[in-house]
């Protein structure tokens, strides 16, 4: 394997922003990829693992320690089991025990290279290379008639980083379809099969995000649908099909097909996000405030528009770019070279010459104006890495 030095780590990030890597490689395999952490232990070197570089902020002064790219990836189907009786999971190997003691047996695709897919009724099982890129895996599977994945279309990044976050878009969240995630764990070393329960998704959140550093995740095996239904529930999807309805061009009884919704998300997306040719981003900067009921209908109370969405603990997620656009009045809103999406305020966009600190003042910013107006603490969805 290939160790590089003083590497610079803006280019292979979405927000183009940030210094080098002091130490870099590339891992292709598992094998390689023990073989980096090892390297980072044995100087006491932090590491961070890289995907597309799509949901981090490289600090001005770059990272002091090892960058591990995700480079293992591959598409190759090559496991069929047609109609068994019943979806027995721990008969393909996946998803129960062993992986409850906290280890298996079973051996990485990849080795070979590749995703793999196996179909049971109406299931299929795919498992693809924490490498490959998200868009393209989604673009696979909806080819091939998956039902799952469709409303993450065009969403930058890895396969691997997908469970990280638990990335979510247009009413769809990756955990739903997830069963299981093959990774290092880098404090014993081992390889395990973490189950969906196991890797503790919540919104924007799982075991890997909130014990950091610990796994790196090397595949990802996906239950998705041969004979599914899509999901047009989301406002922004229905408007969309509405529109069509009333041009002639779809009808108003037949549901959309699922190449149409990827289509349609792939269109909402484009119309909505900026450019990232034109312009440094790692889309929205911030998380969505979850927050108590008796919060949210003290702010409703004072903003009746404010979009709020009850969850399972009777807390409330609620729309931060509706905050930042219609109460903080920063739609648009520049400081130097970085600012706020004019047509999305919870994307922060770059000129080229931006520096992290510029995005950083602009973010503290705004998150002041929204704790002076609404009270809420926000977060950053972006992650720092490095100064
Ligand atoms: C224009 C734009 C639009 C976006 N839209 C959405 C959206 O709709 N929904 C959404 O959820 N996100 C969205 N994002 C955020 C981003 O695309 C996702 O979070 C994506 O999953 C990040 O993937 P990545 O490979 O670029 O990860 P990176 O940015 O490289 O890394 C992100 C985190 O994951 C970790 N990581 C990466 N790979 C691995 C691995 N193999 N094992 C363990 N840890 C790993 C990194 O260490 C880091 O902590 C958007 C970003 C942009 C730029």
């Amino acid at each position: 394997m290939n160790i590089r030095e003083n590497i610079p780590l803006a280019p292979l990030t979405t927000f183009r922003i940030g210094g080098p890597g002091r130490f870099f490689c590339v891992v292709t395999n598992e094998a390689e990829l023990v073989e980096a952490v090892i390297f980072a232990r044995e100087r006491e070197l932090p590491f961070f693992v890289l995907g597309g570089g799509s949901n981090i902020l490289v600090g001005d002064e770059g990272f002091d320690g090892l960058v591990i790219k995700m480079g293992i990836m591959g598409v190759n189907i090559h496991k069929k089991i047609k109609n068994p009786p019943s979806l027995n999971l721990a008969s393909l190997g996946l998803g129960t025990p062993p992986f409850s003691k906290g280890e298996s047996a079973a051996k990485s695709p990849f080795e070979k290279g590749g995703v793999e897919q196996s179909e049971v009724g109406d299931f299929t099982i795919i498992a693809a290379g924490a490498g490959e890129i998200w868009e393209d895996f989604v673009s696979t599977t909806v080819n091939q008639g998956l039902y799952g994945l469709e409303n993450l279309s065009l969403i930058p990044g890895t396969v691997g980083a997908a469970p990280v976050q638990n990335i979510g878009a247009y009413g769809a969240e990756v955990s739903k379809t997830i069963i299981l995630v093959r990774a290092l764990d880098t404090e014993t070393m081992k390889f395990m099969e973490l189950t969906n329960e196991q890797c503790q998704f919540s919104y924007r959140d799982s075991v890997f995000k909130n014990q950091k550093g610990r796994y790196i995740i090397t595949r990802v095996d996906f239950n998705l649908l041969k004979s599914g239904e899509v999901n047009i529930d989301y406002k922004d999807v229905r408007e969309y099909f509405g529109r069509l309805v009333l041009r002639g061009e779809a009808s108003l009884v037949a549901r959309p097909r699922l190449a149409e919704v990827r289509k349609a998300i792939i269109e909402i997306r484009t119309s909505k996000l900026p450019d990232m040719k034109k312009w440094g981003t790692a889309g929205s900067f911030f998380k969505n405030p979850v927050i108590p009921a008796t919060h949210f209908l003290r702010l409703k109370g004072k903003y009746p528009d404010l979009p709020g969405f009850v969850q399972k603990d009777g807390k409330y997620k609620v729309t931060l770019a509706w905050i930042l656009d219609k109460i903080c009045n920063v739609k648009g809103f520049a400081k130097g070279k970085v600012a706020t999406y004019g047509r999305q305020a919870l994307v922060i966009v770059t000129e080229p010459g931006a520096t992290a600190k510029d995005v950083y003042e602009l973010a503290r910013e705004l998150t002041e104006r929204v704790r002076i107006a609404t009270d809420i603490e926000i977060q950053m969805e972006v992650e720092k890495v490095g100064v």
